[in-house]
């Protein structure tokens, strides 16, 4: 039976403003976007005056924790996840136990990413090195054929500039971006959060920010060497974000991804050792928050990618400085946005479409899916007047580690579908 969404606010790349529509839906195919499709006969009508409609989320950054650690995440429930925050693709880490560092590791997580509601939208990364031990190259040709969509050791730095400039050459000859996780591990030592003035007032540890800035640097100039797709994952300060810029203006092969936290908040949050704002690269100033908000609207970030880190409350129920690093993030990420930018009128809606759909699935040479006539209907509803409240009954992660955990946001998403099927109604 086709399906009409009836006048709902339809959100474009690029633009700034909503559009009215009704929209109308059959099987997988956008059949119609039009001012008024009232005389449409046989449909079912869905009321969508003041909600938001805009084309699926994709996240090039999320760890799905499978194989190996599936007592914090599995595919089958990260994919949950992401369908309750609106997220209809992602492309997973291979930071797991075993690492996805061969052809028959890559094959084995897309076969599990096969049997879950996302099937055929979710991707894997491989590793770098073998083991991500930073020391030989893994078997980049096997993984490419076995469908591998991109290179990363994430969670650690590649070390070694000969190595890292081998991997570019590989990564440069079979075309798959290489990503980077920037740390000079020497300068982050044993460090828990930004190192500045609240690390030396909680007496922790701290990681400089030009432990950051120095590798991005590094691997930029790598990469021009190279002739590689670079995207440097999850920058958090705003002179590491000119670094990029500058390079971009070289015309060096560069992009990098923003996580929402980073955008949110600061290391002033961590107030009491809360674990829940502990993650690597880890929460700067506040300055930095408000350049990189400004970055984001100028155009220096190419992508929003959560870097979404599952983790036990037993292993986040430890002292900060013991506490694993990381924060989950693809339930949150669409209400965090709206909550903090969006409703202010700090970010619009268009810069959502661009960020977190259509420009990750460029990066990865995937379609994009506007709200078109003839397009893939994979798009969501969002309903600014609801609220998301981020509790266990909420949240479908196997974990809670979010600094949103118990709190409510303002806006839901309330339908989700996905090549036509509706995966969420609420
Ligand atoms: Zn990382
Ligand atoms: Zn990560």
């Amino acid at each position: 039976m086709k399906r009409l969404y009836s006048q709902a606010q339809i959100a474009t790349e690029d633009s700034a403003k909503l559009s009215t529509a009704d929209v109308l839906v059959e099987g997988e195919q956008i059949l119609a976007v039009e001012p008024s499709l009232s005389g449409v006969q046989d449909c079912e009508i869905i009321d969508c005056r003041g909600k938001v409609m805009l084309p699926a989320m994709f996240d090039i950054h999320v760890h799905a924790r499978e194989p190996g650690q599936t007592d914090k995440e599995d595919i089958a429930s990260c994919a949950e996840a992401a369908i309750n925050g609106g997220v209809t693709g992602w492309v997973m880490m291979p930071n797991t136990a075993p690492a996805i560092d061969n052809a028959a590791t890559v094959r084995a997580v897309l076969e599990s990413a096969a049997r879950t509601r996302l099937a055929g939208n979710i991707f894997t990364s491989g590793a770098i090195t073998k083991g991500r031990q930073g020391q030989e190259l893994a078997a980049i040709a096997g993984m490419k054929d076995a469908g591998c969509v991109m290179l990363t050791d994430d969670g650690f730095p590649v070390d070694n500039p000969q190595v890292l400039r081998r991997a570019m050459e590989y990564a440069r000859d079979y075309d798959l971006p290489l990503a980077s996780h920037c740390e000079v591990k020497e300068l982050s030592g044993k460090g828990c959060m930004h190192e500045g003035s609240v690390s030396y007032a909680l007496g922790l540890p701290g990681i400089p920010s030009i432990s950051e800035e120095i590798c991005i640097a590094r691997d930029i100039r790598l990469a021009q060497y190279t002739g590689v797709h670079l995207n440097i994952q999850h920058v958090t300060t705003a002179e590491g974000m000119r670094t990029i810029a500058r390079a971009k203006e070289r015309g060096v092969r560069v992009s990098c991804e923003i996580a929402p936290h980073h955008l949110i908040f600061n290391h002033e949050h961590i107030g009491n050792y809360d674990t829940h704002y502990k993650m690597n690269p880890p929460l700067r100033t506040a300055q930095d928050n408000a350049e990189l908000l400004q970055g984001l609207r100028d155009g220096l970030f190419d992508v929003i990618a959560t870097d979404h880190a599952p983790h036990t409350p037993f292993e986040k129920n430890q002292d900060f400085a013991s506490a694993p690093f990381g924060i989950t993030g693809l339930e949150t990420a669409l209400p965090s946005l709206y909550h903090h930018f969006i409703s202010k009128g700090e970010l619009n809606w268009g810069h959502i479409v661009k960020y977190y759909s259509a420009a990750p699935r460029r990066l990865m040479k995937l379609p994009t899916v506007p709200i078109v006539k003839g397009g893939v209907a994979e798009f969501i509803l969002f309903d600014p007047s609801r609220e998301s409240l981020f509790d266990l009954q909420f949240m479908k992660s196997r974990s809670c580690n979010t600094p949103f955990l118990n709190q409510s946001l303002k806006g839901l998403v309330e339908r989700v579908i996905f090549r036509g099927r509706e995966l969420l109604a609420r």
